[in-house]
């Protein structure tokens, strides 16, 4: 069993990457791939403990885009460099783009009577990719919302006062972006938009391949049987490979576990191999 896609403190995880190996180990897991969004600042100390351990640690990122048609997309890269310059400057403009969506939301905020500097939220962010979930914490300890989840639900969600979308690069972007740090480009949770049917999941994964992508995540903890199914006979169609993760960030979902996901994910180890190897081969050829 592995897990490919998982979240640290660098982003909006709650455990350290060095937790995070641990924790694998104690499930059980033969492979974890750190894929926190929009940084790569939890690799160092993932990769270290990884080789002090013993470890299959595979270094990866989460990027949000949207294409022309307003559908979004995750992509998450998989044993990408992080010394890639062309990722770091994609990366750099993701943040800047946080930033000023980040001071629009503290904005409405304020003029919803619930004001909150930028240094206190700050306080609830231990890497440098702040987002909604910080301001979601930064809203509770305030007082100001009983729980994130009901800042998430009143406020902050989409289509609330307080919302802001950000601006992210397309799906074009995000994934030359992982391909030229050396990655693989796999489609994140396909089947997490609401109602996706078999066909337009298919097509959407046609384009994306049209654009380099390398894999589907068909195995994820919040795919139902008959999605992983679908998304795995749409891999084979499309000859992309398979990849699977339990999305795990600790305590700010705690129904998610590290390799189980609700307690029933399985992602199998067999996956493993045929992802290493393109990988390699993009690298050898790069
Ligand atoms: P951002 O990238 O700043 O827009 O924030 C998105 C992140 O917020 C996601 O990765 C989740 O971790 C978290 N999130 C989104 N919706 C919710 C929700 N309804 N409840 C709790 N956390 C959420
Ligand atoms: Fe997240
Ligand atoms: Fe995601
Ligand atoms: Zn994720």
């Amino acid at each position: 069993m592995i897990d490919l896609h998982c979240h640290s403190s660098a982003s909006d995880g709650s455990c350290t990457p060095e937790e995070l190996i641990f924790m694998a180990k104690r499930v059980g897991l033969k492979a974890l791939a750190l894929t926190d969004h929009d940084c790569t600042s939890g690799l160092p100390e993932f990769e270290m403990t990884a080789k002090q351990e013993k470890f299959e640690a595979i270094p990866g990122i989460e990027l949000a885009c949207r294409d022309q048609n307003q559908q979004r997309f995750h992509i998450v890269g998989l044993f990408i460099d992080r010394h890639s310059q062309q990722l770091q400057e994609m990366l750099a403009q993701i943040i800047t783009w946080r930033n000023q969506r980040n001071a629009q939301i503290l904005e409405r905020l304020a003029e919803e009577g619930k004001a909150l500097s930028l240094e206190f939220v700050q306080g609830y962010c231990q890497g440098e990719v702040l987002g909604r979930p910080h301001i979601a914490e930064a809203l509770v300890a305030k007082g100001y919302c009983q729980s994130r989840k009901q800042a998430f639900e009143q406020l902050i969600g989409r289509g609330c006062q307080a919302y802001v979308p950000r601006q992210v690069p397309s799906p074009q972007q995000c994934i030359q972006g992982i391909r030229d740090a050396g990655g693989l480009a796999v489609w994140a949770h396909p089947f997490s938009t609401s109602n996706m049917s078999n066909s337009a999941c298919k097509n959407l994964a046609r384009m994306l391949k049209e654009a380099g992508l390398d894999a589907i995540e068909a195995y994820y903890s919040m795919h139902k049987p008959a999605q992983t199914r679908a998304a795995l006979k749409i891999a084979a169609e499309l000859e992309l490979l398979v990849s699977g993760g339990s999305d795990f960030h600790g305590r700010q979902f705690p129904a998610l576990q590290l390799g189980l996901g609700k307690g029933k994910l399985k992602v199998p180890a067999e996956i493993l191999p045929p992802l290493r190897q393109k990988a390699l081969e993009r690298q050898a050829a790069g």
